[in-house]
C-alpha cells in the first residue's frame, strides 16, 4: 500500500476528540445517544475508543430500560453480528450479559463493526428536505 493509498481512504470525524482520522484507523462502537436515548455507532480514533467502550460497557450492565438493551443488539445486527438470544426472544437480562460478552469481543478485537456504505444524504434526511416545501 502506498500513499496514494491512503489519501484514497474516507476521511472520519472522531466523535470524541473531533479530531480527523482515515478509515482504516477508526474503530465503530455502540455509544449512548441521550437526544436519541439509544445506543448509536459512532466513530473513535485509536486513541478514544477504549475508554469511549468502557463507558459503554459500564452504561449497559447497569441498563434496565429494554428499548435501551434492545437498541445496542439491533446496532449490531445492522452491522451483520447476529445475537441468537436476541432473536428467539430471550429475557431482557439474558440479552443483555450476552451484549455485555459481545462488546468484550469487540474489545478484543474478534468482532470488528464497518462503516460500511452511507446512504445519499438526500435519502438520510428526508424530513428536512419535505420542510422545506
Ligand atoms: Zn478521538
Amino acid at each position: 500500500m502506498g500513499t496514494a493509498d491512503k489519501s484514497a481512504e474516507r476521511q472520519i470525524l472522531c466523535s470524541g476528540c473531533l479530531g480527523v482520522f482515515p478509515e482504516s484507523l477508526i474503530t465503530v462502537i455502540p455509544y449512548f445517544n441521550s437526544d436519541a436515548s439509544e445506543y448509536v455507532a459512532t466513530y473513535r480514533c485509536e486513541r478514544c475508543w477504549v475508554p469511549s467502550l468502557e463507558e459503554t460497557r459500564t452504561r449497559l450492565a447497569s441498563a434496565t430500560n429494554e428499548a435501551e438493551i434492545t437498541s445496542v443488539a439491533v446496532l449490531f445486527e445492522r452491522h451483520g453480528v447476529i445475537l441468537h438470544e436476541f432473536r428467539r426472544g430471550d429475557p431482557t437480562p439474558v440479552v443483555r450479559k450476552r451484549l455485555g460478552q459481545m462488546l468484550d469481543l469487540l474489545r478484543s478485537g474478534v468482532i470488528r463493526l464497518a462503516i460500511g456504505a452511507l446512504p445519499p444524504l438526500d435519502a438520510a434526511a428526508p424530513d428536512e428536505e419535505a420542510g422545506g416545501t
